[in-house]
């Protein structure tokens, strides 16, 4: 039920196709289900080097800097998912911050996300969360060696994903730059690195 894409760090499973999972059904049933690729996702330096050795320096650019709804963080960018006009109209005044969260969850869409097909990334430009997540659901499906393997292998993802992240953050702080103050010299810093 669920593979171990070891090759491109990622899990992958065909109960997506059809999610199960009650916790992502969307409020307003006009939008498409799409399960849990209705968060915004956030990607590593490790994605973003990638990024930048296969697709180029312009391409980051367009996929993730120039984004509407994207937030450059000293070391990482969030690409804020989109919302559907109808959530603006359910009454929110009653609810907590979580409670505002998930709803608006229900009507977001990331923006990677294509109509009927899924994710349009590579499995190497994906953010671990996206390549190491299964839900409860799917998870409480499997038999115990099964669920076992499946948790290794989203722990060792997340490590890998972690440690590249951890090593060129400490590389771009020993150069002393950051995506939010000069993006050109991080790409220019992760570039040289891959190629080392
Ligand atoms: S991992 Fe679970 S919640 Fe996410 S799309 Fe697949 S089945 Fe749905
Ligand atoms: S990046 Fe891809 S896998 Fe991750 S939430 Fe967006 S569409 Fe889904």
């Amino acid at each position: 039920m669920v593979q171990y894409d070891k090759s491109n760090k990622q899990l992958l499973t065909s109960a997506c196709i059809q999610c199960p999972d009650v916790e992502f059904t969307r409020r307003d049933k006009e939008l498409e289900e799409i399960g849990c690729c209705s968060h915004s996702p956030t990607f590593g330096l490790g994605e973003i080097q990638h990024m930048l050795v296969w697709e180029g320096k312009e391409e980051v650019e367009r996929q993730l800097v120039y984004r509407e709804g994207s937030e450059l963080s000293p070391y990482s960018v969030m690409v804020n998912a989109f919302v559907a006009p109808s959530y603006h109209k359910e009454d929110t005044r009653n609810l907590n911050q979580i409670e505002k969260a998930d709803l608006k969850l229900s009507y977001s869409t990331c923006q990677f996300f294509v109509s009927q097909q899924g994710c349009s990334l590579s499995p190497h430009y994906k953010p671990s969360v996206c390549r190491s997540f299964i839900c409860s659901t799917v998870e409480n499906q499997l038999e115990s060696a099964d669920k076992q393997a499946m948790n290794q292998a989203a722990k060792e993802i997340r490590k890998s994903s972690n440690e590249t992240h951890d090593r060129l953050k400490k590389l771009l702080k020993w150069y002393g730059v950051t995506l939010k103050k000069d993006r050109f010299k991080v790409y220019e810093v992760l570039i040289d690195d891959y190629i080392k």
